[in-house]
């Protein structure tokens, strides 16, 4: 028997015009370049992303055809979110930090007919004009006339327009219409962290869903009197979802444009009373860092903060808690997941651990949310014990949780009875809470056993001749892999290889110490701020114990 409940579609429409209908008192800031802020609501969002709609409607955008935008945080972005996937075509995020190669790959790849662009990411265009793929046939600046330089090499090769030109005159409302709700809303490619970048494509129900889902108490735990600031950028995974969930929460956002220092952020959440913020740690350690310049400095009302992306540091935790009463929630997602999988909310059973207890478990991923199941298997496919210390590869499923890969059937990320293999090595304990301890293409298979390379990295970082560590495998004719130690030494510091492997001695076990160290003058990074292991493994592959 099936129930007898309506059965409306998960739409991102629906998101908009609950918080027009509803919400108009909320703000949307959007700070520019120069700092200057612009001010809407969402009854103005939503005009504004109507009017978009119509004028992409008019040019003969299709259901399913994919929009690119190379945007920061603002709200011309915003509107463009909402306009694209509302109308039934797909957004399709790029992140400008990427290579200029990755970024002509991933267009090509996704095939967009139009490409909304900042003007300050203008020039980066310009520059990969040689490169873009045929299917490109208009370029959006989001700006006015004035913001398209006369001589820009764009023009003629491209069909050339203004935003603020081409939504003019349009009618502010839109009949947006009754998808199917899986039917693709956004497209989003992964950072490329361990390969090529892969298309993540959400629907609308997947989006719904998942923004609904974080708003929960353990989780964002965001409502109407909320302001919120994603400094996560709305170019990788959908800006954590925050631009759907602030919708259907009716919250007010502030989006902090390109301009991410400490002083900017500071100065918007003071100002602008922001209650709640993400963001990846890099970020928040500036924050830190700046405001302990000047001990002067504090919140006047401290803001919450959701942190992820790559583990947050127990110092950075402890420093905002204790000096700023800042508390910071620990998540762990991916493009794949949407991105939130776990979050580390206190449980029952550790409700009563004081600050420090508490500060220690934090470096722990956390766990799932309703919606994310969790199975850890090790090597041999066997599902590992739940006691903080065995480890295996996370796998996850559920309706936030991708199915496969644009472009790319049968990618083995994904098992044949319906889970995601996240590639993430963790460690689950009794509480149900994860902890990353490696990827698994970065873990070194030592004659058969596992070695994290994270947990030799974070060790030796706490040599105080160490700015940065990279540990990878090196081939080894006994034992398959051997762990390589790569140092970036503080500035005028030269620590010696024996002190540094010395350092591992009564840490680890023995035959966890790395075999070799080389001394670099800087690491790679990707995009998203993550050592870029992948190029290190192709440059020290050849590198055997001496
Ligand atoms: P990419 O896979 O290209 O790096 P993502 O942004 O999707 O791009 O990164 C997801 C990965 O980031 C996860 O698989 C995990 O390795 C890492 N990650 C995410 N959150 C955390 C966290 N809280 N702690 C440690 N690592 C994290």
């Amino acid at each position: 028997m099936l129930g007898l409940m309506q059965d409306r579609p998960l739409l991102i429409s629906s998101l908009l015009e609950h918080a027009a209908r509803h919400h108009g008192g909320a703000r949307i800031v959007s700070a520019r370049p120069d700092g200057s802020l612009v001010r809407h609501g969402w009854p103005e969002i939503a005009a504004r992303a109507a009017q978009l709609a119509h004028a992409l409607a008019a040019r003969g955008v299709q259901r399913g055809e994919r929009i690119a935008t190379l945007a920061w945080n603002e709200h011309r972005h915003l509107e463009a979110y909402y306009a694209i996937s509302s109308m039934g075509a797909v957004l399709h995020t790029v992140n400008p930090r990427l290579f200029p190669g990755q970024i002509a790959y991933i267009l090509a790849d996704a095939e967009d007919t139009h490409l909304l662009v900042d003007p300050t990411l203008l020039a980066g265009a310009e520059a990969l004009a040689d490169k873009l793929p045929a299917s490109l046939r208009t370029i959006i600046v989001m700006g006015t006339e004035a913001d398209i330089p006369a001589e820009c090499p764009l023009r003629g090769r491209f069909e050339l327009l203004a935003q603020e030109s081409l939504i003019a005159g349009q009618p502010a409302t839109y009949p947006w219409p009754d998808l199917d709700e899986r039917s693709a809303s956004s497209l989003c490619y992964t950072s490329g962290t361990t390969g090529e970048p892969k298309g993540v494509l959400y629907s609308h129900r997947s989006t719904v869903i998942h923004a609904i889902s974080t708003l929960q108490k353990d989780c964002f735990n965001i409502g109407a009197q909320d302001v919120v600031m994603p400094v996560v950028p709305m170019f990788h995974v959908n800006a954590w979802g925050i631009p759907y969930s602030s919708a259907a929460a009716g919250a007010s956002l502030v989006l902090p444009g390109p301009k991410l220092d400490p002083a900017s952020l500071h100065r918007l959440i003071e100002e602008e009373g922001v209650t709640f913020s993400a963001g990846v740690p890099t970020i928040w350690t500036a924050l830190l860092n700046w405001l302990r310049a000047e001990p002067g400095r504090r919140f006047t009302r401290p803001p919450r903060l959701v942190v992820g992306g790559t583990a947050l540091p127990t110092a950075i935790n402890a420093g905002f808690l204790k000096e700023y009463g800042v508390s910071i929630l620990h998540a762990w997602g991916m493009t794949e997941t949407s991105p939130l999988g776990t979050t580390n909310a206190r449980k029952p059973e550790n409700a009563g651990w004081d600050a420090d207890r508490f500060l220690d478990y934090a470096r722990k991923q956390g766990r799932a949310l309703f919606g994310v199941e969790i199975r850890v298997r090790d090597g041999n496919g066997q599902e590992i014990a739940h006691d903080g210390v065995a480890f295996g590869e996370l796998e996850v499923r559920g309706p936030w949780i991708a199915a496969q890969y644009f472009n790319r059937p049968g990618d083995p990320a994904f098992t044949e009875d319906g889970w995601f293999r996240t590639g993430d090595v963790v460690t689950v304990d009794a509480l149900g809470c994860i902890e990353i301890v490696d990827r698994a293409k970065d873990v070194i298979k030592s004659g058969g056993e596992w070695i994290s390379s994270i947990t030799l990295e974070n060790l030796i970082m706490g040599h105080p001749a160490v700015q940065e560590a990279a540990v990878i495998a090196m081939a080894h004719p006994k034992w398959d892999e051997r762990p390589l130690l790569l140092v970036q030494p503080k500035p005028g510091m030269s620590p010696t290889a024996e002190e540094l492997l010395a350092f591992y001695d009564g840490k680890v076990a023995k035959w966890w110490i790395p075999d070799a160290v080389e001394f670099v003058e800087s690491l790679p990074h990707t995009a998203t701020g993550k050592l870029w292991k992948a190029d290190l493994k192709t440059r020290y592959k050849d590198a055997r114990k001496s």
